[in-house]
């Protein structure tokens, strides 16, 4: 144990054994999505919705505010709520407001697929939404399609227009496969300027079928190294897990959870929409937090200070290339993207 770190760690509750304070929780609010995207969940197609099956839409919203107060009072300043599609909740508007009103909270953001965004803005800036990421992995329509097996662009560009007019400040997500040209990152960059935002490529993550995995995934440095190249944008800025470019008065940021980890500053937890917490996006296994609710409710913030003590120093997903790419077992939906 780092020297100093024992005393650090009686007065921090929300520290982990290598010293990272955990402020921000993610919170998968229903694992239902109105998308099948294909790299989203093993055996994403051809059903759009994992959780028809399981019936899993979710923990009921006085549970999700007792867990995101209970994490408030141990240190948690940052919520955000993704899924599945959290818009797909038809009681989205009234987490973000309860999740507002827990005092230790500062911010609330929301991780959203964009089809339902048109009609739910208003009432999501009203809720008092804070921020808001879009995912859109294509500005063409056919190659939207088969990314997420649906015909929405059009709906989804809708929804970012009214967001952007209702004043959000929103950022756009990109998963970056392998027949992602330079033309679209071109198409991206002029998007991202003419809107005054921030696109962020992702690098493709094994959560989906080893046979997609292997043949879509592309290096992140492949995208990066003909930006630069390309914009001679100078020096990346650093935001959160983000190296940021900015390009004629937009931005186009890179994350890359397996070629550049960011676990030695890892701030975030989990909590998956069946009210399991997680320590990392890639554990298959966490802390049943539903359980602790009736009898065993105040021993809750100790076993979660316990659980958090035990997490580990590296998500241990390696990338040497796509044939290192071992498929992760629990689904994105469920834990959460
Ligand atoms: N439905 C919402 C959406 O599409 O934004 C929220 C949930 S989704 C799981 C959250 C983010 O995870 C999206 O930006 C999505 O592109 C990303 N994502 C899902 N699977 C991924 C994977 N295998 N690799 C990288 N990013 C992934």
């Amino acid at each position: 144990m780092p020297p100093g770190l024992e005393r650090k760690m009686e007065s921090f509750k929300n520290i982990d054994s290598f010293g990272r304070v955990h402020t921000y929780l993610r919170v998968s609010v229903t694992d239902k999505c109105n998308l099948s995207c294909r790299y989203c969940a093993p055996g994403a197609r051809p059903s759009p919705c994992s959780a028809k099956k399981n019936g899993g839409g979710g923990l009921a919203l006085p549970e999700m505010l007792e867990f995101i107060r209970a994490l408030g009072a141990m240190g948690v300043e940052k919520i955000r709520f993704t899924g599945g599609e959290p818009l797909m909740r038809p009681d989205i508007e009234q987490l973000v407001a309860g999740a507002k009103a827990i005092t230790p909270v500062k911010k609330v953001c929301l991780t959203t697929n964009g089809v339902l965004l048109e009609n739910k803005a208003a009432a999501l800036k009203s809720a008092g939404l804070d921020a808001l990421n879009v995912s859109l992995d294509s500005l063409d329509a056919g190659r939207f399609r088969k990314i997420t097996g649906s015909d929405s662009l059009a709906v989804v560009r809708a929804g970012i227009d009214r967001a952007l007019g209702l004043g959000f400040k929103l950022k756009i997500n990109a998963v970056a496969l392998s027949d992602l040209s330079f033309e679209e990152v071109d198409g991206f960059v002029k998007f991202a300027a003419e809107n005054r935002l921030t696109v962020r490529f992702i690098e493709l993550m094994p959560f989906c079928e080893d046979d997609f995995a292997k043949t879509a995934f592309t290096p992140i440095s492949r995208i990066e190294n003909y930006l630069t190249q390309r914009y001679s944008p100078g020096r990346a800025s650093i935001d959160g897990v983000a190296r940021n470019y900015r390009i004629h008065g937009g931005a186009i940021g890179f994350i890359s959870a397996l070629s550049h980890p960011f676990c030695g500053s890892c701030d975030r937890l989990r909590l998956s929409s069946r009210g399991i917490l997680y320590r990392c996006l890639f554990d298959s296994s966490g802390l049943d937090v539903k359980t602790l609710r009736d009898k065993n409710r105040e021993e809750l913030p100790e076993r979660i200070r316990r659980f958090l003590t035990g997490k580990k120093e590296f998500h241990g997903i390696s990338s040497a290339g796509p044939a290192d790419l071992k498929r992760v077992k629990n689904s994105m939906r469920l834990i959460g993207g």
